[in-house]
């Protein structure tokens, strides 16, 4: 396959490429909704593709409308995003299906501003949901297509900065077809996606069979990963904290963290500084611990930091009495599947003490 067959303007030349090459047959470009388009973006934000789907069909099990999803209980929804990390994503979408059937009785609204106005959605996600559901004008600036851009144009700079993202949305806004009715709007937004995640990838572009190669001005430099422009680097900064999880029997203790911050509304173990510290705020808790035991460390790294996770097993003679925290909490059966919200550290914890 070579460039040679694609002739025409940049939109018509990725779009022929869609036709024999695009993505056609993933399980949210079936009967296409808005609503399929926008829990799938949500889930594709900070995921590859093959780890969505599964994710993204089971979430469609349980919750197959705004409706329903709006009237699930923030845990049922967290417990489908366990594993996908980035939990904001799953409260905000829960909170805007409560917000789109209070305003919009489930529909989704048809100006990019309303559909921005709800949680957790941006311009380009806004963008993504009206072109790819309904085939209106929008253009769209993800990861992928900031990269196939910032390479045709050598628009240089990270993306990050104001300046260079403006620049990609000006060139985003041009190359997107003009002609909504009839246009081909939504299979554009595809096709640039795709281009970016087949084509134009992170490390080793396949530029002999993109259909930009012609006059694409980073593969003339032969300067592809020259672009788009890397973060500036710094140095993360390390913080070390222990989980204390208090086992009575087969069960141990979680609480449920505030609804904002970081796991919020996730169910997870006490964290403190010391030992002493989590017995002390067990005891606070009606719960008296007989011994502990010190379980392997590991580091969890966020986007902002390290954080040295020491989990600490107390061990739990006497049934629980009397609490004197204000906390949500439960009690749960190790044997059997935890059906909340949990932070990757709770989950990995709870296998340790499983093997
Ligand atoms: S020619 Fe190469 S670098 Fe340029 S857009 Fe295509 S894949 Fe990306």
């Amino acid at each position: 396959m070579t460039e040679q067959q694609y002739t025409g303007g940049f939109s018509e030349r990725v779009l022929a490429w869609f036709d024999k090459h695009g993505r056609k047959h993933l399980p949210w470009q079936q009967n296409v909704t808005p609503y399929k388009v926008w829990v799938s973006e949500i889930m594709l934000q900070q995921t590859q593709v093959t780890t969505v789907i599964p994710y993204f069909e089971r979430f469609m099990a349980s919750f197959p409308t705004v409706h329903e999803l709006a009237k699930a209980s923030q845990d049922d929804v967290l417990h489908h995003w366990t594993g996908l990390g980035y939990y904001a994503r799953a409260r905000n979408l829960h909170k805007a299906a409560n917000m789109l059937v209070d305003k919009y009785n489930g529909e989704f609204p048809y100006t990019l501003e309303e559909v921005m106005d709800l949680p957790g959605i941006g311009r380009s996600t806004s963008g993504a949901i009206l072109s790819l559901s309904r085939n209106m004008r929008f253009p769209i600036l993800d990861g992928n297509v900031k990269r196939v851009l910032a390479r045709y144009y050598a628009i240089g700079g990270w993306p990050g900065q104001k300046k260079v993202e403006n620049q990609l949305w000006e060139v985003a806004e041009k190359n997107t077809p003009t002609n909504p009715e009839g246009g081909r709007c939504a299979n554009y937004t595809q096709v640039m996606m795709d281009l970016g995640a087949m084509i134009c990838t992170r490390s080793k572009p396949k530029c002999d069979e993109c259909p930009l190669q012609a006059d694409c001005i980073a593969y003339a430099q032969g300067a592809q990963t020259d672009y788009p422009g890397k973060k500036p680097k710094k140095t993360l900064p390390e913080k070390s904290t222990y989980m204390l999880v208090a086992q009575f029997n087969s069960q141990v203790y979680l609480e449920q963290r505030p609804s904002t911050g970081l796991w919020g509304g996730l169910y997870g173990f006490i964290e403190v500084s010391s030992i002493e510290e989590g017995i002390e705020q067990l005891n606070k808790r009606g719960i008296s611990v007989d011994e502990t035991r010190e379980l392997e460390g590991f580091r969890h790294t966020f986007s902002h930091f390290h954080l040295d996770i020491t989990p600490v097993v107390a061990v739990v003679n006497s049934a629980p009495t009397k609490r004197v925290a204000e906390t949500v909490y439960r009690w749960f059966s190790l044997n059997e599947p935890i059906e909340v919200g949990l932070a990757a550290p709770t989950t990995k914890i709870i296998q340790q003490l499983m093997r």
